[in-house]
């Protein structure tokens, strides 16, 4: 058994890059320990965007009324909610073992791998078998992160993957961590019913996303009940035989049926066999270059386990880097500062590029545009007017350098953003397009042109 490149780990990194190093006719093993798609597929992206859509149904059947439909009567079923979450991560489990096997120069191995050279790997599981290699992409990813003094047990106090098995809604629940994780599961806990409260650390949730969209969700948040507690950390937790006791550093104490900790994620850098070939780290992630070469020429690293930026698409496409730098393709590394980023839930939240705090700090001349989702006359059609786009642009240049948009179809918005982020679209290119009516893409082009801003279109146009 040789293979011109073996990955280990197949989650949205692995997979995608075995696919990538199949089509560029390289022969390829994919080792994985647990599920083929990881993290995203099977404890992450996937369910709790299952979950979120359930919570949607939900809101769309509480607010039927609006749109003249009268429901008398409903019940949640929060069993099938979890079933049908399960379902649709067996359903596209199933998929990718098909798309893979499709692929004759893709051999997938099920078994936890250990590196015992920079060309040979040993997978042990079912049977146990040592591979050689000329090249190993270490797709390894990542696992829930504890807080040092609290003590995941499962059951009181849980993780992320904990939360996706629960099969009930808690009465109530403190999330610890205001960022993308912590904010879904709150969305999903409050609109299922807990009591929920959120603490972060931090001066605002979400705080990787433009100070405005933080706001808003804030606004949202009390709106739902959800208590929000900023600027505080926990010095430490007491389990009672049904709830837990949760201390705040300010000597605070709030009590509640479930702690889920929400604190981020720690990489999975160091299995088995890593440590005997010299690999070098920058703190707990593998160092790589641009390319996603570790210090060993023959070894790449890319995803979670690297940790640029802990993203589902980051890692596929830092993995298609890694397989055509290897094919000797010519690349380019990846620019981190065009990633979209998006928040689920109701409404969805999501940002490209700069946001306009960074904007000050860096000293950037720049604009603001903001075009709110109030004044779309589909989102008006549809009872979306929760929300606003937000576009920074550059005083000198006029270029498109910041898009944040909170509202609904954010998630596919931004594209648009990142369009524009990526050519350096300038607020002219938009003068010579035409954007579909009603649209709710009509508040990106608005946010920038302004034409429906009373006194701002003589400036603009
Ligand atoms: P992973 O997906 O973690 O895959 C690594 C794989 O390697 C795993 O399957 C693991 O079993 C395997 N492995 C590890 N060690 C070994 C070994 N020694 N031998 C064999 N196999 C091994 N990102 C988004 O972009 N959008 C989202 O909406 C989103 N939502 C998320 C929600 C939650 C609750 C969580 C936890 C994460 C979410 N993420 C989201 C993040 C996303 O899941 C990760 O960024 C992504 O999965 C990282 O991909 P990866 O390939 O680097 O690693």
């Amino acid at each position: 058994m040789s293979y011109d490149i073996s990955i280990i780990g197949a989650g949205p990194g692995g997979y995608v890059g075995a696919i990538r190093a199949a089509q560029l006719g390289a022969s390829v093993a994919l080792i994985e320990k647990d599920f083929l798609g990881g993290t995203c597929l099977n404890k992450g992206c996937i369910p709790t965007k299952a979950m979120l859509s359930s919570v949607h149904s939900l809101e769309v059947v509480k607010h039927a009324k609006g749109h003249g439909i009268n429901i008398s009567d409903y019940e949640i079923d929060i069993h099938a909610i979890y079933d049908r979450q399960k379902k649709i991560v067996k359903q596209m489990q199933k998929g990718l073992e098909q798309l893979l096997k499709s692929y004759v120069n893709i051999t997938v191995y099920k078994g936890e791998a250990s590196i015992v050279s920079a060309s040979k790997i040993a997978v042990s599981g079912e049977t146990c078998l040592e591979i050689d290699t000329k090249n190993i992409i270490i797709a390894t990813g990542s696992s829930c992160a504890s807080l040092g003094n609290i003590d995941t047990d499962h059951t009181l106090v849980i993780n992320s993957d904990d939360a996706l098995n629960l099969n009930m809604v808690p009465e109530s629940i403190v999330i610890i961590g205001g960022g993308a994780i912590g904010i879904e599961w709150s969305r999903i806990f409050s609109a299922l019913g807990s009591d929920v409260t959120i603490v972060e650390m931090l001066d605002r949730i979400a705080p990787a996303c433009d100070e405005d969209i933080s706001k808003l969700l804030l606004r949202l948040f009390k709106k739902d009940k959800v208590k929000v507690k900023t600027g505080v950390g926990v010095k430490y937790i007491e389990k009672m035989p049904d709830s837990v006791k949760v201390v705040l550093n300010n000597d605070e104490v709030m009590e509640a049926n479930k702690v889920l900790l929400a604190v981020g994620r720690k990489p999975n850098s160091l299995f088995k066999g890593i440590d005997t070939i010299g690999i070098e780290y920058n703190s707990r992630y593998i160092k790589v270059n641009g390319y996603m070469q570790t210090n060993i020429n023959n070894i790449y690293a890319i995803g979670d386990v690297v940790g640029n930026l802990p993203l589902a698409h980051v890692a596929s496409h830092e993995a298609i880097l890694a397989v055509e730098h290897i094919m000797g393709r010519d690349v380019e590394p990846v620019d981190y500062s065009l990633v979209p980023f998006v928040i689920y839930g109701h409404p969805e939240l999501a940002s490209v590029g700069i946001t306009e705090e960074k904007a000050k700090s860096d000293n950037i001349k720049y604009e603001v545009n903001t075009f709110h989702y109030a004044a779309n006359g589909k989102a008006i059609a549809e009872s979306e007017t929760i929300g606003f786009v937000k576009t920074i642009i550059d005083a000198n240049t006029k270029k498109i350098i910041g898009v944040h948009i909170a509202g609904a179809n954010a998630s596919d918005m931004i594209h648009q953003g990142v369009i524009a982020v990526k050519q350096g679209l300038a607020k002219t290119d938009f003068k010579e397009m035409i954007f579909a009516h009603p649209t709710l893409s009509e508040s990106f082009y608005e946010s920038i042109l302004q034409l429906h801003v009373p006194g701002k279109q003589k400036s603009l146009r």
